[in-house]
């Protein structure tokens, strides 16, 4: 059992600073209209909204299975993100996958060699047809990981690229998903945890449902734990 509750663990870390700012209004706007239709403790949302400052590992698996679920495939991070930077390996995958030499391919990104084995190219990206990637099965890692890589990198400060619809949607489930374990863990602290590693795995393979079917499911779990 934990001596503290979840959020307090987080939230009582030594140097630990609160998520902040308008980020985390408009996330607790969003909370409260997922969250209508059940009587949850206001005081939890809140202190959920100021633990996103910090991401455990797990749930890290959790943002990138929502992200790839949720995505709504506008492509503005093939647009706006100003550039991305790729590594070597990734700028010799996407030359081979377009049947090109990999100076060429290099030429043709007018890859600028970042001195550590990087490589930075400049945006809008031009394997973005307006649709979709051209190189979807080869893409680089920063384009995997996005919008998590995003939200990972500037967790000090929360602030995330305006363009990219659905950052709230993932925090803001983020941010459901403790409030759960808050209650458990305030209802049942002996097996809290046996609970919550259930449920870390349940979450997870909540991947293949759609995001308002997830919710749902997280909310009835919010009024009934087990
Ligand atoms: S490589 Fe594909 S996913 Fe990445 S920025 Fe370009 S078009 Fe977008
Ligand atoms: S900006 Fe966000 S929602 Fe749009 S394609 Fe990129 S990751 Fe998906």
């Amino acid at each position: 059992m934990l001596s503290k509750s979840p959020l307090d663990n987080i939230l009582e870390k030594p140097g630990f600073k609160p998520f902040s700012g308008k980020r985390a209004f408009k996330i607790l706007e969003l909370t409260k209209n997922n969250l209508k239709t059940v009587s949850y403790n206001m005081e939890d949302v809140l202190k959920s909204i100021s633990s996103l400052s910090s991401i455990s590992d797990k749930e890290i698996s959790l943002l990138v299975n929502l992200q790839s679920q949720i995505c709504t495939g506008c492509g503005n991070c093939c647009l706006y993100r100003g550039s991305i930077d790729i590594n070597k390996n990734e700028l010799l995958k996407i030359a081979s996958f377009r049947n090109k030499s990999y100076k060429k391919m290099k030429q043709e990104l007018k890859a600028i060699p970042l001195g550590n084995g990087k490589f930075r190219i400049q945006q809008p990206c031009k394997f973005f047809t307006g649709k979709s990637c051209e190189i979807f099965e080869v893409k680089p890692f920063t384009c995997l990981s996005y919008p998590t890589i995003e939200i990972l990198k500037n967790l000090s400060t929360g602030i995330y690229d305006d363009f990219c619809p659905i950052i709230n949607d993932i925090l803001s489930e983020l941010v459901i998903k403790r409030v759960i374990e808050e209650k458990l863990y305030k209802e049942n602290p002996e097996e809290f945890n046996e609970i919550t590693e259930k449920w870390k795995k349940e979450i997870l393979s909540y991947s293949e449902l759609s995001q308002k079917e997830r919710l749902k499911l997280m909310i009835l779990k919010y009024n009934n734990k087990d």
